[in-house]
C-alpha cells in the first residue's frame, strides 16, 4: 500500500488552491462540501469561482501565487493546468509546509484525492493508486447504486441519537438496535421524511428496551457443500446476525468469513489441538451460548437434515426451552450429481433414490443390499471413503452387475473438486489410486454424463492446465 487512506478534519482549517480553470473548478466543487477555509490564487478565474467568492464561500486572490501564500495551509492543490506553473506553485506550498497535490499528476503528489461516494456523514473513499481509474469508477458507480441516498440523513439522525441508545446494554442489544434502524425501520421511515425517522428511533428504542431480557435462539443452518455461492440467502442472513457460530470441520474459511466480525467462531470439529468435541459437549456448548442470550448459528456442512446429528442437538436445545429453527442447505448428493451433470432420479431408470452412510455407530453400515444392487438404482453413499471394498463385496454378493457405474466426487463444488470414475468391479482399486483426502461422496449407479470433461470444475481445470 503506497498511499495510506485517512480522513482529514478540515473544518476551520486552511486549504489553498492555485488555478482558475476547469481542473480548479472540479476540485473546488469537492472541497466546497467541507468546512475548510478555501483560498484560490488565480490571475484569471472562471465565472463560477468569482461567484463563489462573491457569495463568501471561498476567497479568490486575483494574482499568481507567491512565497508565503500557503502558510498555515494543511493541504495545497496545484490546478494550474500547466506543468511549469504547477511545479513552481507546489515548490512554494511545500516551503510553506503544506501537503501538496498536483491535479492529474500522481507521481509528483504527496497525497491524492480518492473517488468519493458521498452519503455525508457516511463517506466511502475509493483509491487504486492510479492503477485503474476505470475500476475506481466502476466501484463508485456500483456503490452509488447500492447505498440509498437516504443513508446520509439516516446516519445523521442516528448519530444524534447515540446517547439515547446507550440505555441499551453494550454489545449485542445495542448492535441489534442499530442494525434494525439502519437496515429495516430507518429506511422505511425516512421514505416519509426525517420526522418519521426520529419517531421510528423512539419507537424502536422502546421495543428494544422491552426486548432486553429476551432469551437467545438457535438456528441450525446448512452451509452447503463448500462453494460459498451455494449458501442460501437465509443462511447468509443468519450468519450476518449471529453472535456465535458453532461449525463443523467441513465448513471452510470462505464461508466462515461471511460471519460478522464480532461473532465468536467455535470449531466443534476439534478443541484446541485435542480430539474432536463429543456430541454431548457440542450440545452443551450450543445450550450454554443460547442461554446467555446469544443468537447461535449451528453451522453444518451440506444440509443439517442429512447425516448431521440434528435430532440430538434439537433435543438438547428443546430440553433447555430455547427457540430454534432449521435453515436447509444443499446436500453433498445434490452438489455431486450436479458436478457430473446427472439427475439423482430419472423417469424409467429409478423412481427412488437412497442417501446412505458408509459407516454408522457400529462400524461399516448394513443396508438393504439386495435393493441397492438392482440395475438402475441410484444411491448416494456418504462417509464411504473407507467402505469401498465392503460396499463392493456386499453388492456383488447380492447379484449386482460388476459393470454398474460408480462415481466418487471429492470436494464437490470446491476448487479442489475431483471426480473418480469407476464401476462396482473397479471401485476399491480406483478409490485407492485416487488417494482421496477431502470429503467424498460415492454415487452408486451413476457415471458422469457422456461428453462432459472430467475436470468439471473450471478453477481446478485451469489450475491443471497451468501445472502442465
Ligand atoms: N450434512 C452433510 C453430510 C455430512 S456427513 C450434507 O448434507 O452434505 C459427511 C459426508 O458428507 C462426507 O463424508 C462426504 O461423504 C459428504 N460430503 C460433505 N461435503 C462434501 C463435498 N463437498 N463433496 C463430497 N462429499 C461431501
Amino acid at each position: 500500500m503506497q498511499h495510506f487512506p485517512i480522513f482529514v478534519a478540515l473544518a476551520g482549517r486552511r486549504v489553498v488552491l492555485s488555478g482558475g480553470g476547469e481542473a480548479a473548478l472540479a476540485k473546488l466543487r469537492l472541497l466546497l462540501k467541507t468546512e475548510a477555509h478555501l483560498t484560490v490564487f488565480a490571475p484569471e478565474a472562471d465565472a463560477q469561482i468569482e461567484a463563489w467568492h462573491e457569495a463568501g464561500r471561498l476567497r479568490l486572490v486575483r494574482r499568481a501565487m507567491g512565497p508565503g501564500d500557503a502558510l498555515c495551509a494543511v493541504l495545497f492543490y496545484a490546478a494550474d493546468e500547466d506543468p511549469a506553473e504547477d511545479a513552481r506553485t507546489v515548490a512554494l506550498a511545500r516551503a510553506d509546509g503544506a501537503l501538496t497535490n498536483i491535479v492529474d499528476n500522481l507521481g509528483d503528489s504527496q497525497f491524492i484525492t480518492p473517488a468519493i461516494v458521498d452519503r455525508d456523514p457516511v463517506t466511502v473513499a475509493i483509491g487504486t493508486e492510479g492503477a485503474a481509474p476505470v475500476l475506481a469508477r466502476a466501484i463508485k458507480a456500483d456503490l452509488e447504486a447500492r447505498l440509498p441516498v437516504t443513508l446520509g440523513p439516516l446516519a445523521r439522525i442516528g448519530k444524534a441519537f447515540r446517547r439515547m441508545a446507550e440505555a441499551l446494554p453494550m454489545g449485542r442489544a445495542r448492535r441489534d438496535f442499530w442494525s434494525d434502524y439502519y437496515f429495516d425501520a430507518g429506511p422505511r421511515a425516512i421514505a416519509e421524511g426525517e420526522d418519521a425517522a426520529h419517531e421510528a428511533l423512539d419507537r424502536l428504542l422502546d421495543r428494544h428496551l422491552a426486548r432486553r431480557d429476551e432469551p437467545g435462539e438457535v438456528a441450525f443452518v446448512g452451509a452447503g457443500p463448500g462453494d460459498p455461492e451455494l449458501l442460501t440467502l437465509k443462511a447468509r442472513r443468519a450468519l450476518d446476525k449471529a453472535d456465535v457460530v458453532i461449525h463443523d470441520r467441513l465448513v471452510g474459511p470462505a464461508i466462515l468469513e461471511l460471519a460478522r466480525r464480532e461473532a465468536l467462531l467455535v470449531d466443534a470439529g476439534k478443541t484446541g489441538f485435542g480430539p474432536s468435541m463429543s456430541q454431548a459437549e457440542i450440545d452443551a456448548l450450543i445450550v450454554e451460548h443460547a442461554n446467555a442470550g446469544a443468537k447461535v448459528v449451528r453451522l453444518k456442512g451440506g444440509d443439517p437434515v442429512v447425516f448431521a446429528r440434528l435430532d440430538e442437538e434439537i433435543a438438547a436445545v428443546d430440553a433447555a426451552g430455547i427457540d430454534w429453527h432449521v435453515i436447509p442447505g444443499i446436500t453433498a448428493a445434490s452438489a455431486s450429481a450436479a458436478a457430473i451433470g446427472q439427475s439423482l432420479t430419472k423417469r424409467g431408470r429409478n423412481d427412488d433414490v437412497r442417501f446412505m452412510t458408509g459407516h454408522d455407530v457400529k462400524g461399516l453400515a448394513e443396508h438393504d443390499w439386495r435393493a441397492i444392487a438392482r440395475t438402475g438404482e441410484v444411491t448416494a453413499l456418504y462417509m464411504g471413503k473407507r467402505a469401498a471394498r465392503f460396499v463392493q463385496g456386499r453388492l456383488l454378493m447380492h447379484g449386482a452387475d460388476p459393470d454398474t457405474p460408480v462415481t466418487v466426487v471429492e470436494n464437490a463444488s470446491l476448487p479442489a473438486q475431483r471426480i473418480v470414475e469407476a464401476t462396482i468391479g473397479t471401485l476399491p482399486d480406483r478409490v485407492a489410486a485416487a488417494e482421496l483426502t477431502g470429503p467424498a461422496l460415492m454415487l452408486l449407479g451413476l457415471a458422469p454424463r457422456a461428453g462432459r470433461p472430467i475436470a468439471l470444475n473450471p478453477d481446478a481445470f485451469l489450475a491443471e492446465q497451468e501445472a502442465l
